[in-house]
């Protein structure tokens, strides 16, 4: 039996500390189920692997591949890879289905396995549930006749670029003669296999740090403001145009501005969706934490905007339901359906040096007519009521606010722009409230109203 006390189990991967619960011996469990459930679903036996940077990453591909051979599958190996670009990898070659290697955002120790299906998208709740069954089941293993083949494929790069070079409303040329300058961090991650290349198609001039794709991330991984403070530097020395930022599997981008200043990842997503909606107008999904700054583009562009559970595969369904246009979520992660249903960085900074192009004012100037809001987030104890009854006395005690139910429960006041989004941690025996409104004033206060009208 797998130990699973130390992992992080979820529909669509299984994260754990390396050494410390992850093992390749939990690598190949996980990754033989996956490989029984796709080849049960098909089409075809081929599982595309790749994997982000880090340091555990060939031990873990090398395992999940072994694990994969034994039930039958033939893997393409993509090596090094974006994560949307192993999900791209899924859909090019017609796969049954795919397997990142890669921990995201999380911190150098940490590792996992993301499973993709057939679509190139993340398995859902209910994909997720029925290979729970192989999981806790018996794994059917081929004999010595029928074990799966091994290839590499080291296309897989090319025809993202490809892919995101093609879409439909990006001006390359336009984009080229502007000739920006672009400061560029990629953490140690996968970027360093991708960015270079976009910009030098795209006609920048980059400096950049930490392209090597050793996954000795120098810094904490995560693209949020406070992380940036290198790129920051290097967009104020060199004069840059623009500072782009990723995680080291290259799903999230953040931007610094020409002043030298980290906008928040906020401003990634709603600076996307503006260029995208002005060349196709149409719904924008995201999810139910998200910035009211993209209800404000949604609202300017004269578009509804539509809010999914937390959780990108729900967004990216919710987007094929609503035939949107762009749509993704506030970490960063923008999805544009003309190139996949998944959060793509590179695709990000190719929307936002279009942006650039069509302006004559800088990204700081473009940020601020979008507006600004102030986000307060905390941590209340788990009241002993059941989470129901607690979400329905706060709706009834809120009558004035819109209250949705999908995903804990969300209020949200239009007047006064600001909203209120309460969910139980996975982990802990807390409630995590956030809030935002225009002020931190208003949003701390929101705070304190709702923790005030808790139960105990
Ligand atoms: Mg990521």
């Amino acid at each position: 039996m797998i130990d699973t006390s130390q992992l992080m189990v979820s529909v669509s991967g299984v994260r754990g500390r390396v050494g410390e619960g992850l093992t390749p011996e939990v690598i190949s469990h996980f990754a033989a189920a996956f490989g029984a459930y796709v080849l049960r679903r098909g089409p075809g036996k081929t599982v595309v692997i790749g994997r982000d940077s880090r340091v555990s990453g060939p031990m873990f591909v090398r395992a999940a591949t072994a694990a994969l051979q034994s039930v039958g599958c033939d893997v393409v190996d993509v090596g090094i890879s974006a994560t949307p670009g192993v999900q791209l990898a899924v859909e090019d070659l017609g796969a049954a289905g795919g397997l990142a290697v890669t921990a995201s955002h999380n911190p150098i120790e940490w590792n996992a396995l993301k499973f993709i299906g057939p679509t190139g998208m993340f398995l859902d709740a209910e994909e997720g549930a029925e290979m729970r069954a192989f999981l806790d089941g018996e794994i059917p293993r081929a004999g010595w006749r029928d074990l799966g083949g091994r290839t590499e494929d080291d296309g897989a790069v090319q025809r993202h670029l490809d892919r995101i070079l093609a879409i439909p409303f990006l001006d390359v040329e336009r984009i080229r003669e502007r000739r920006f300058h672009v400061a560029l961090d990629c953490v140690r991650g996968a970027g360093g296999t991708i960015f270079p290349r976009l910009l030098e198609a795209l006609g920048c001039t980059v400096d950049a740090v930490n392209l090597e794709t050793d996954g000795l991330f120098p810094r904490e991984p995560e693209p949020v403001a406070e992380n940036l403070g290198e790129l920051e530097a290097l967009v104020r020395r060199t004069g840059a145009t623009v500072g782009f930022a990723t995680d080291p599997d290259v799903d999230r981008l953040s931007l610094v501005s020409e002043e030298g200043r980290a906008i928040g990842e906020d401003y990634t997503l709603a600076l996307a969706a503006r260029l995208v909606l002005a060349h196709r107008p149409g719904p924008v999904v995201t999810n139910l934490s998200t910035s009211r700054l993209l209800d404000d583009v949604a609202e300017a562009a004269g578009v509804p905007l539509v809010r999914a559970p937390v959780g990108e595969i729900n967004v990216a369904r919710r987007m094929q339901m609503e035939r949107a246009t762009v749509g993704g979520e506030g970490n960063g992660g923008v999805i544009l359906p003309d190139v996949h249903l998944t959060r793509d960085a590179p695709v990000a900074a190719a929307l936002v040096l279009q942006l650039l192009a069509e302006s004559d004012r800088p990204l700081s100037a473009l940020a601020a007519e979008i507006g600004r809001y102030e986000i307060v987030k905390e941590k209340v104890a788990r009241p002993r009521q059941p989470l129901d009854a607690v979400y329905e006395a706060l709706a009834a005690r809120f009558p004035d606010a819109e209250a949705d139910r999908q995903d804990g429960l969300r209020l949200s006041w239009h007047g006064e722009r600001k909203w209120a989004h309460l969910r139980p941690s996975g982990t802990e025996p807390i409630v995590r409230v956030i809030c935002e409104a225009p002020t931190r004033d208003e949003a701390a206060s929101l705070v304190e109203t709702l923790r005030a009208a808790l139960p105990e």
